[in-house]
């Protein structure tokens, strides 16, 4: 990853590099195809960036971000994971007594599960985040009648229905739009700044 950080100043180069290189939730020297658990969107590993936040004393740490636009998620096996269940990143998520190798097939996910349900169900994987769009789902063709209503009739939205909606929409909109995510930050004044995961507009200082 070069070690270049935009209108970051000169002197914060060099901790911002070796802030990058030191964080643990980097991503692998190998680019992989990943899934952010934020914006539920496949991105590459090695789109990810560093955005170097400025701390009190000079010192510098940072977050490796999402890259989706205007996406909260960060860090390579924190938000964002491989979607190949075999990457050492997502070690620990599908333990198995064995010696690791994961039987995929189409329908066999979760079929190891000797861990009390944790590989059962894990959002990370794409599969399972195309099961929740299409529980979500308001296709009602067909079973009209358990609504109690006619046939290619809609049951009307209910204000917490289009409150998610638009919400979703939004958030859509958002992520196709132009980045506005600082590419660094000052928290030289903040004694102890948030998670990456309660990033918003509201607390950037500038
Ligand atoms: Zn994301």
């Amino acid at each position: 990853m070069d070690a270049q950080f935009p209108s970051l100043p000169p002197e914060f180069q060099q901790a911002a590099a070796d802030a990058a290189k030191e964080d643990c939730f980097g991503p692998p020297a190998e680019p992989c195809l990943c899934f952010c658990l934020h914006c539920q969107r496949e991105v590459m590993s090695d789109q990810m960036w560093f955005q170097p936040a400025l701390k009190k004393n000079g010192k510098v740490d940072g977050f490796w971000m999402c890259p989706t636009p205007n996406c909260g998620g960060a860090g390579f096996g924190f938000d964002i994971f491989p979607v190949d269940p075999d990457h050492p990143a997502n070690e620990g998520w599908h333990s198995t007594d064995d010696d690791g190798e994961w039987e995929e097939d189409a329908e066999g996910e979760g079929e190891e599960n000797e861990t009390g349900g944790v590989d059962s169900y894990d959002p990370a994987e794409p599969e399972y985040a195309e099961l929740d769009e299409m529980e979500e789902d308001d296709d009602i063709e067909g079973e009209e009648w358990k609504l109690g209503l006619q046939p290619g009739e809609q049951p009307p939205e209910t204000p917490e229905m289009a409150e998610s909606r638009r919400r979703w929409e939004k958030e859509q909109e958002r992520y196709d739009a132009a980045d506005e995510r600082p590419r660094w930050i000052d928290r030289s004044d903040e004694p102890d700044p948030p998670p990456p995961s309660t990033w918003s507009d509201e607390e950037i200082p500038f």
